[in-house]
């Protein structure tokens, strides 16, 4: 018998082609590289919090696991917390929800990839915002539909343009994006804006994803959700989970909120997927929402002074001019009147100024002429990157 030989060529699916990434992981492993030769780098590439898990939370998860929650719960989560999560979006979207209608997921993206999945295929579009979360392009791309980008404008305060929405859709549009507060720009949509949203789909047959990871951080006026506008709950899907707000980010915990036809599809894809979200997990998740809150508070005044800080500084650098962020934990300056390329700057002040950022482009096309910091680090650090990347600049521009 001829010997088995090892193929040399990997055949991949076609779709894994079309799948993109998130750059802020390889900026990462990029400056890891550079501190493992002596470099001095100060981090503001990756998008989350730097405090530490509350310590209430954390009790709860041990003890958890002490008390043997180590098996697996049902795919769509744990009757208690979605009951716990359905009676806190009732009272924070003025809408009733039922445990039915919400389905606990490991983290933020799982809503995303579950939506993508569930709900487009090819020959549909789907409207996201552009500069954006890059996932949802990627998934957009990976299940075959068409991306169809809508611009995020400085001019507008990077809130999306509901004209130019209205503009976009057409008879395939299937599902549109929206997230507020937006990463990578800060922008937080008005009570109006939501309004004008509803207005500009109509009672067009699209489904909604509403990603709103980030709603309770925002430093100016409150969050407002398509979701809460009258005879929006069905045909919309609101992604929100512990990781931004909970500094839970590695406990990998989020929910979708959606109709009761679609989360039993949402349980089936868990089902296939993940079984189900870790059960200590969802243990720990539950005594965030129903315990003290002190510290959500205290993690939103520490980035808001931090925003101030880092938004007046960046103004003073040549070349560099930013606006204020309503919301999440990023500043989105726009560095066009330097005169140098978004990713070729980004490298730039990783390189020579041991600061690292993202470039605009990692969040889509219209993130050209923008780079992206996350203010995640302490005020000293930021006062650091301020004076490296401040230096830099007088000493290239
Ligand atoms: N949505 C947005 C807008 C995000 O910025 C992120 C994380 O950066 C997520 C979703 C995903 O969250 P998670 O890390 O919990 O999957």
């Amino acid at each position: 018998m001829t010997p088995v030989t090892t193929p040399t060529e990997l055949r991949l699916a076609k779709r894994m082609a079309r799948l993109g990434t998130e750059t802020a992981f390889e900026t990462l492993a990029k400056a890891r590289a550079l501190e493992a030769q002596g470099r001095s780098i100060i981090h503001l590439e990756i998008g989350e919090p730097d405090f530490d898990t509350p310590s209430n939370v954390i009790e709860a998860g041990v003890d958890a696991i002490h008390k043997g929650y180590t098996h697996y719960t049902p795919s769509a989560g744990m009757p208690a917390l979605r009951e716990t999560v359905a009676a806190e979006v009732t009272r924070t979207h003025g809408v009733p929800v039922t445990p039915e209608e919400v389905v606990i997921v490991p983290g933020g993206k799982p809503t995303i990839y579950f939506t993508f999945t569930a709900l487009v295929e090819e020959g549909d579009e789907v409207i996201y915002p552009n500069p954006g979360f890059p996932i949802y392009e990627s998934l957009i791309n990976f299940t075959g539909a068409t991306p169809v980008p809508l611009q995020m404008r400085e001019e507008k305060d990077f809130r999306l343009d509901p004209n130019e929405l209205a503009d976009l859709i057409t008879d395939r549009t299937k599902l549109i994006v929206l997230n507020s507060p937006h990463n990578p720009t800060g922008s937080v949509l008005t009570e109006q804006d939501v309004k004008d949203i509803a207005a500009a789909i109509g009672d067009r047959d699209i489904m909604v994803l509403s990603d709103e990871i980030y709603s309770r951080l925002i430093f100016e006026g409150r969050h407002h959700s398509l979701m809460s506008l009258p005879g929006w709950r069905d045909r919309v899907i609101m992604l929100d989970g512990w990781s931004k707000t909970y500094a839970m980010t590695g406990w990998r915990l989020g929910y979708g909120v959606m109709r009761k036809d679609l989360a039993a599809q949402f349980g089936r894809l868990m089902t296939n997927v993940n079984s189900c979200s870790a059960s200590f997990t969802q243990v720990a998740g539950m005594e965030a929402l129903k315990g003290d809150q002190e510290s959500v508070n205290n993690m939103r005044e520490q980035f808001h002074a931090r925003r101030d800080k880092f938004i007046a500084g960046l103004n003073n650098i040549k070349g560099f001019s930013c606006r204020l962020p309503h919301g999440a934990f990023y500043a989105f300056p726009n560095v066009q009147k330097t005169g140098w390329a978004s990713k070729k700057l980004a490298e730039a002040l990783l390189n020579e100024a041991g600061v690292a950022c993202l470039s605009g482009t990692a969040f889509g096309q219209f993130g050209e002429g923008y780079l992206r910091f996350s203010i995640a680090n302490s005020m000293e650090n930021l006062d650091e990157a301020l004076k490296r990347v401040g230096a830099w600049a007088e000493k290239n521009l």
